[in-house]
């Protein structure tokens, strides 16, 4: 009953001179209308990218939780919206990590991403550390409840696990590990939103491949993919499409 979601997330990666990678995955997911595809593009690919995807979505990657103001080098939702973006990534680790963005900031982020009628990609993770001291369950349940806003539902939000240690290295967790984050984590959006966490879609993100895209997104709870690296060009990221529809 929920429709798979492949998103991918470019970064800090993407010049004009990928543009026709964006065209190649836009034609990708036309060609596999049963299945959801978004891609998260650096904020100055946006409008570029928006005006060669046709009807693929383009979105950001953060955006700031005002509607305008004395933000030196932010973005507002307004902004994005105005050059075509359709969705934003929220509390990615690595902002989490850089920015030491904490969890009521993706909270706040989320709003606002609401506010301005963006779809939210709310991210969650544990770090490596945490997962060896036994807390990678608690540390996802306390981030959902720091920054899930009330009132989220499938219509706008997402939610994506994206284990820290798992991002960019070529390690995933085993697949029972995944299920038992997957099932805590829609237990929790439960707890929080009742009925309405039955249609929120819950990601996986870390290292997914072509090669590992069946196996993750057939365990329990997996509802699509939040891709890094391997949706940089066409060439990785269909396969994921076409292992997804
Ligand atoms: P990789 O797919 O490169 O591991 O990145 C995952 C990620 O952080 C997507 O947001």
């Amino acid at each position: 009953m929920r429709r798979r979601l492949i998103a991918g997330n470019w970064k800090m990666h993407g010049l004009k001179a990928q543009l026709g990678e964006v065209e190649a995955i836009a034609a990708a997911a036309a060609a596999n209308p049963q299945i959801d595809v978004a891609l998260c593009v650096p904020f100055t690919l946006i409008a570029p990218a928006v005006a060669v995807a046709g009807a693929l979505p383009i979105g950001a990657q953060d955006v700031h939780a005002a509607d305008k103001g004395a933000h030196t080098g932010c973005t507002s939702g307004e902004m994005l919206r105005e050059c075509g973006a359709t969705l934003t990534i929220v509390g990615h680790s690595e902002r989490r990590g850089d920015q030491h963005e904490t969890g009521h900031d993706a909270w706040a982020k989320a709003v606002a991403a609401r506010r301005h009628g963006l779809q939210v990609i709310l991210c969650c993770g544990e770090t490596a550390a945490e997962r060896d001291a036994g807390r990678a369950e608690r540390i996802v349940q306390s981030q959902i409840e720091k920054s899930l806003p009330d009132g989220a539902s499938a219509d706008w939000l997402t939610l994506a696990y994206e284990p820290r240690w798992a991002i960019g290295t070529g390690k995933t967790p085993t697949l029972e590990d995944i299920a038992a984050i997957h099932a805590i984590a829609r237990a929790k959006l439960r707890a929080m939103v009742g009925d309405a966490a039955d249609g929120i879609r819950i990601l996986y993100g870390g290292s997914l491949t072509g090669a590992n895209a069946v196996e993750i997104l057939a365990v329990d709870n997996v509802d699509g993919a939040l891709v890094g690296g391997a949706s940089l060009t066409a060439g990785k990221f269909v396969p994921i499409i076409e292992a997804a529809a």
